[in-house]
């Protein structure tokens, strides 16, 4: 039986980017060459920054990429009792503890300084929950497929947010909690959120779940040198024919080497190439891939 599962996991806070579609690409390639399952999850804890809308736009967006999913798709909003029950095992474990304190009470600090240990500073304050990141597993190492072996003290990373004062569930949490749930034995993303890893380790550990394999990708800049991002509000893919070009230049980007033939065939086409040679070591960690432009509509 293949135990690989992969996910891809964007949060709707606008639609997918260039950036989005070589993360989600390079996902997709390695779930189906392993044979393995790909699925979708849409990380939409955070509702404010989400817009009504953006997540239809980013099932479309991949389904017009030929990047199909099995089985359905999950939405991060339905799961706070997941979230709720792994946080109280966390802080019935001591791992987790409420805090009052704001950014602005500690922005002379180069990461929070657990104030809070002890009980929290205003009691009577709103509260969010941090990780006790000095009391788990220290430091964590693992592996990463193509960064090599990574080594971090989580504690010199800060205690990171669980819960907000708003009573947000925060990434980490919810990520870990669901990359468990689903079974998720591969995590292949923008090397962005490589520097996230050491908490969602340390939270892994914590709750007694497994450890995935992680694949970290190269990053996407734009014309100015940076990451994009939908904050630098980078383009939003297209849905129509313009996606084949694009396709191609993904594949480009993840160093591919697609056959030039290809450039403008059928989504489907360049997909069963792409699968059949996949090679992720053909990526280098320090590339930083150019943002292509495409036409107008
Ligand atoms: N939701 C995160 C994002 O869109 C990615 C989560 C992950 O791949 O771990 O940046």
């Amino acid at each position: 039986m293949i135990d690989y599962c992969g996910r891809f996991a964007p949060t709707p806070s606008g639609p997918l980017h260039f950036g989005s579609l070589v993360a989600a690409l390079g996902s997709y390639l390695d779930a189906r060459r392993a044979g393995g399952t790909w699925r979708l999850r849409i990380e939409d804890i955070d509702p404010p920054r989400c817009p009504p809308g953006s997540s239809d736009t980013i099932l479309r967006q991949l389904e017009a990429f030929g990047l199909h999913w099995d089985g359905p798709v999950r939405y991060q909003q339905t799961r706070d009792d997941a979230y709720a029950a792994a946080l109280e095992r966390l802080a019935e474990a001591g791992l987790a503890y409420p805090c009052s304190c704001s950014r602005k009470q500690w922005r002379d600090h180069p990461v929070y300084p657990g104030w809070c240990h002890n009980g929290p500073c205003a009691p009577d304050a709103p509260l969010a929950w941090r990780l006790r990141s000095d009391r788990g597993l220290r430091p964590v190492i693992w592996q990463d497929r193509l960064y090599g072996r990574q080594c971090l003290d989580p504690a010199a990373l800060g205690d990171v947010v669980l819960k907000r004062k708003d009573a947000l569930w925060a990434y980490q949490l919810a990520v870990v909690v669901d990359d468990a749930d689903q079974g998720i034995s591969d995590v292949v993303r923008g090397v962005d959120l490589l520097d996230n890893t050491p908490w969602q380790r340390q939270l892994q550990a914590a709750l007694g779940l497994p450890e995935p394999r992680y694949l970290h990708l190269p990053l996407i800049i734009g014309d100015d040198g940076q990451k994009l991002s939908k904050q630098n509000l980078a383009r939003a893919l297209p849905e129509d024919q313009r996606v084949r070009p694009l396709l191609h230049q993904a594949l480009a980007a993840l160093q591919q080497t697609p056959d030039p033939a290809l450039a403008t065939a059928p989504v489907e086409d360049q997909l069963t190439a792409a699968i059949a040679a996949w090679d992720p070591m053909r990526l280098t960690p320090d590339d930083a891939h150019r943002a292509p432009d495409w036409p107008e509509a």
